[in-house]
C-alpha cells in the first residue's frame, strides 16, 4: 500500500490513533491548532530543525527508524543546551511517492519511540507530497523556569570549559561512509542514533553550575566560537584532554588525517559549557550521577586570538577549522 492509497487524511488519522496524549496536552492532533499548557511562571523554548534528503542524510545510508529518532533527538539537544524540559513536538513531512507506507511507518516508529523515551508528545504538524526527496521538519517546545535559563552568552574569563561524552565519533562514521567503508557499530550509532543530553543539561541549569552552554552540532571549534562570540572572549583547548572513544582511537590510528574530527566533525550532540572554577567538583560529580563522561577540555580567556589549541607541553598547534560540512 502506498501513501496515495490512504491519502494525507488517512495518514493523519493513523497518527492520531497511535499517539498517546501526554501531560499538558489539552488538544493534540486533529484540530486546527494544538492547545498546550505551559507551567505557571516558566518560559516557552522553541526550536526547529530541518532534515533534507541528500543535504543532511542519504536514504540509502540511514534506516528510516533511525532518521525518525534522530529528527527528534537533534531538536531535543537544543532544549538540553538551554537547560529546559522538552514537552511538545510538531512534525512537518514532505513525502516523495517513492516512499512506501511501510517506510513511513518505520520513520514514525523511530520518531514516536524517541519522543516517548523522552516523555515528549507529538501534538500536530503537516504532511505534503514532495516531488522527489524526503524532507523532515521538526519543531520542539520545551519549558524552563525563567531564572534557570542558560544561554550561549555568559561565559567569563577564567571559566573552565567542559564537554559531555565523546567527540568526533559521528563525523568519523560519516567520513567512513563517504570513503565506502562500513563504520563500526559504536560509531554508526553516534551518527545515526544520537541522544540528547537532557538530564545533564537540566541538572547543570537547575543547580546553577554553568555560565553558558551550547550543544555540539557543527563541531567543537565552530560551536565554541558561537559560545565566545559577542563577549570578546577567547579560549585555550587542551589537545591531549579531548575525550574520544576506543573505536575513534582505533580507526584514526590507521587514518591520522581523520583525527581532527574531534575539533570539526559535526553532529556530536554533546554539551559544551563554561563553569566557574569553584563549581569544578560539583560538575565533575555529575559524571557518576548521569553515567556520562564530563571532561575539562580548556579554559575561557580574555580576547586575543579566539582559540588556541595547546599540546601536552603547552605549545600552540594548528588545527584546520573546517567546521561541519552538510553531508
Ligand atoms: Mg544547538
Amino acid at each position: 500500500m502506498s501513501l496515495h492509497d490512504i491519502g494525507e487524511f488517512g495518514l493523519i488519522e493513523q497518527l492520531r490513533r497511535s499517539v498517546r496524549q501526554g501531560p499538558g496536552v489539552k488538544i493534540g492532533i486533529g484540530d486546527d491548532c494544538a492547545a498546550l499548557e505551559v507551567p505557571a511562571g516558566e518560559l516557552l523554548l522553541v526550536t526547529n530543525d530541518l532534515l533534507l534528503e541528500n543535504v543532511h542524510f542519504r536514504r540509502d545510508w540511514i534506516d528510516l527508524a533511525d532518521l525518525g529518532a534522530k529528527s527528534v533527538a537533534v531538536n531535543l539537544s537544543d532544549i538540553a543546551a538551554m537547560g529546559g524540559v522538552p514537552r511538545y513536538l510538531v512534525l512537518g513531512l514532505g513525502l516523495p511517492s517513492s516512499l512506501t507506507l511501510g517506510e513511513i511507518d518505520r520513520f514514525l516508529e523511530g520518531f514516536l519511540g524517541e519522543a516517548t523515551a523522552n516523555e515528549v508528545s507529538l501534538v500536530g504538524g503537516d504532511t505534503c507530497r514532495a516531488e522527489q526527496f524526503l524532507s523532515v521538519s521538526v519543531t520542539a517546545h520545551g519549558t524552563i523556569p525563567a531564572s534557570e535559563l542558560v544561554r550561549r552568552k555568559g561565559g567569563r574569563p577564567g571559566d573552565l570549559l567542559y564537554v559531555s561524552g565523546e567527540l568526533g565519533g559521528s563525523g568519523l562514521a560519516l567520513c567512513q561512509l563517504e570513503a565506502g567503508q562500513k563504520p563500526e557499530p559504536s560509531l554508526a550509532c553516534r551518527h545515526f542514533r544520537p541522544r540528547a543530553r537532557l538530564s545533564l543539561g537540566r541538572a547543570l541549569a537547575s543547580r546553577g553550575l554553568v555560565t553558558s552552554m551550547i550543544d555540539l552540532s557543527d563541531g567543537l571549534l565552530a560551536d565554541l566560537h558561537h559560545l565566545l562570540a559577542g563577549d570578546s572572549l577567547g579560549a585555550v583547548l587542551y589537545l591531549d584532554k579531548m575525550p574520544v572513544s576506543e573505536a575513534f582511537d582505533r580507526v584514526t590510528a590507521r587514518r591520522p588525517e581523520w583525527r581532527n574530527l574531534v575539533f570539526n566533525g559535526g553532529e556530536d550532540y554533546e554539551l559544551l559549557f563554561t563553569v566557574p572554577e569553584q563549581q569544578r567538583l560539583e560538575v565533575e560529580k555529575l559524571s557518576e550521577e548521569f553515567d556520562v563522561r564530563i571532561t575539562e577540555v580548556g579554559k575561557v580567556k580574555k580576547g586575543g586570538k579566539p582559540v588556541d589549541v595547546l599540546d601536552a607541553a603547552g605549545n600552540p598547534v594548528s588545527v584546520a577549522a573546517a567546521g561541519f560540512r552538510h553531508f
